[in-house]
């Protein structure tokens, strides 16, 4: 297949706001090709080349790109800097310079779809002593060959800028529509979350159709997309929710990890698919000498604790974890214990549709306990009365709160879901004007008095998985401590954008824009309509956002989360019901 049919794809995908116009685009083109040129279409229309836990480097900064681009369309590199000032996109400038190039090569070949990925490929793998020149040359003998467009899609794709609207749920749509129906789409996406492979899902059901979809399972090896909990602002909601019943653990404040267990290996990810095992060795070995089974996939929160007496630390002393170098001294200085809290695989059995009473009994008898690693802490609830008392008692152990769980017969685990089947309830709920939300920041504005020269309020966003966007919440000014404030313009410098990023809506305008990319935890004070935030659009009220009032930054910055996992806008719309709900009905 020619690169140029991919790259005209794209071009349409880019010119249309439209989900199903978008989704109608992709299933036509998708069943015009073979199942392995799809899988490296759809890894390609996500700018990657692997499945999500894979990480995807390119390692190509903008002046690097822009380099290859004067060389590709003869232009001296100055004038090249010039224009992507101007416009703020490598892949923008190489489209506008590249259209008033002639042929370059006289014989040369058409770019097919195999050799794009074959030198992304080689771009990608480079390394060591002058791999950056290597890495432009790369890079210059695909754009060499390119026209247009397809010079535009490469450049944004080696600088991380490969937005074409087309999110994941947007490319499961158009596959379900290609290769199977409407009604097959939920398993489509079960597929999709219990493998973060979507270019597996596509070459399987378009090799194999919904048959070969229904089929695929939980492997060792391949991160499952974790489930989520939903939030309610009281115990005796949550007990009314839940039928009456349930199984109540303690919300543990540390770092969530997956472990897949095999033979004679484990890896750990995190709840953004990191690989983490590095981080974690004691923890990895641990589990292997503590299972009985061959192979496992569980998962379980990893805190800090005091080695002296085992108490739990507070979850800054557990991210000293995440560092980089150092691993070593890191892994002596700050203990950890992991909590298991869920089994999703063992010994050839997929865990994930059975009930969660099923599973916490399977778990138990998969480990002995020991030091490093145990169970959470549960018990089964059944009064109003013993969830307030147990919801005491995991304060009193340095717990966050607590996770209520349904015990009725379809509490399968729900991969890649927030629902109602898991409900956190959590010590800042207690005081019912404070909540906290996990957002996104996605812009700046200049600081003024105290704060000149730094950046004074930042702009902050929640997430819409439905529509892949990101909706403004609040101005943040509050919360800031002076270190903070020094270390932000460093923090935030892999992340500036020229203009809004096109997954950002929004209508107030900041003096910076960033890409979200990174997540703090933000409390307030209510959750109000606003004519100028754009979280959860239409969703409450025509017309309008949702908006955050007194908005003040806890201190916590959320590493373990990615921009995709901070609040979702069908979530602070629940939030928003909820609390409507407790101040009284509407008259
Ligand atoms: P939050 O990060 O506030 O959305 O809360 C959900 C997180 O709580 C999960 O992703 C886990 O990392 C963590 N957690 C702590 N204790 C438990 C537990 N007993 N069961 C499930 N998740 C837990």
């Amino acid at each position: 297949m020619l690169y140029s049919e991919l790259a005209d794809v794209f071009e349409r995908l880019d010119a249309t706001g439209s989900r199903i116009e978008m989704t109608s685009i992709l299933s036509e083109f998708f069943r015009t090709l073979d199942p392995e040129s799809l899988r490296s279409t759809v890894y390609l229309s996500q700018g990657k080349l692997h499945p999500d836990y894979f990480p995807q480097e390119f390692g190509m900064a903008d002046k690097l790109v822009l380099r290859a681009v004067s060389m590709a369309s003869a232009k001296p590199y100055g004038e090249v800097e010039k224009l992507w000032i101007k416009e703020g996109d490598p892949g923008t400038v190489a489209a506008l310079l590249i259209k008033g190039r002639g042929q370059m090569t006289l014989f040369s070949e058409p770019l097919t779809l195999e050799r794009v990925v074959k030198g992304l490929t080689a771009i990608e793998s480079t390394d060591g002593r002058d791999s950056q020149d290597r890495k432009m040359k790369q890079l210059f003998l695909l754009l060499r060959e390119s026209g247009p467009a397809e010079s535009k899609y490469l450049c944004r794709i080696v600088t991380g800028r490969m937005r074409v609207g087309a999110g994941a749920m947007t490319l499961l749509d158009a596959l379900s529509e290609a290769f199977a129906s409407r009604e097959d789409r939920p398993e489509v996406e079960r597929a999709y979350n219990i493998t973060c492979d979507i270019g597996l899902v596509a070459e399987t059901v378009a090799s194999g159709g919904i048959d070969a979809i229904k089929n695929m399972h939980v492997s060792v090896g391949s991160p499952i997309k974790v489930m989520l909990a939903e939030r309610l602002p009281s115990i005796p909601l949550i007990m009314e929710k839940m039928g009456g019943k349930c199984a109540m653990e303690f919300k543990y404040d540390g770092i969530r990890l997956q472990a897949h267990i095999s033979k004679d290996s484990v890896r750990l990810y995190s709840r953004r698919l990191e690989d983490l095992t590095s981080n974690f060795p004691d923890v990895a070995s641990e589990l292997r000498a503590r299972c009985k089974a061959e192979e496992a996939i569980i998962e379980g929160e990893c805190v800090a604790v005091d080695p002296s007496t085992g108490a739990m630390l507070p979850f800054q002393t557990v991210t000293h974890r995440r560092k980089k170098h150092g691993m070593e001294k890191a892994v002596e200085d700050y203990p950890v214990r992991m909590f298991m809290f869920d089994i999703l695989f063992i010994d050839g059995a997929d865990m994930t549709t059975y009930p969660f009473a099923d599973r916490r009994d399977r778990l138990a008898r998969a480990f002995e306990t020991s030091e490093k690693i145990g169970l959470t802490e549960m018990e089964v609830i059944e009064s109003p009365e013993d969830g307030e008392a147990f919801f005491a008692r995991a304060l009193a152990a340095k717990s966050e709160g607590v996770m209520a769980k349904s015990l009725y017969q379809e509490s399968v685990y729900r991969a890649g879901s927030r629902g109602f089947l898991w409900i956190k309830y959590k010590k800042d709920y207690e005081a019912a004007l404070t909540d906290s939300f996990d957002l996104a920041v996605v812009g700046a504005f200049h600081g003024m008095g105290k704060r000149a020269g730094k950046y004074g309020a930042l702009l902050m966003a929640v997430f819409d998985p439905e529509t892949g966007k990101y909706g403004t919440v609040c101005k943040l000014g509050t919360g800031f401590d002076d270190a903070f404030l020094d270390g932000l313009p460093d923090m935030m410098s892999g992340h500036l954008s020229k203009g809004r990023p096109a997954d950002v809506d929004a209508q107030m305008v900041p003096d910076i824009w960033f890409r979200p990319a990174v997540v703090l935890e933000v409390v307030a004070a209510e959750i109000s309509q606003s004519p100028i935030h754009t979280a959860a659009f239409g969703i409450v009220k025509e017309g309008a956002g949702l908006g955050l009032r007194f908005p003040r930054f806890t201190g916590r910055i959320r590493t373990d989360k990615g921009p995709d996992q901070c609040t979702a806008a069908a979530e602070l719309a629940e939030m928003y019901w909820a609390q409507e709900a407790t101040d009284g009905p509407d008259p």
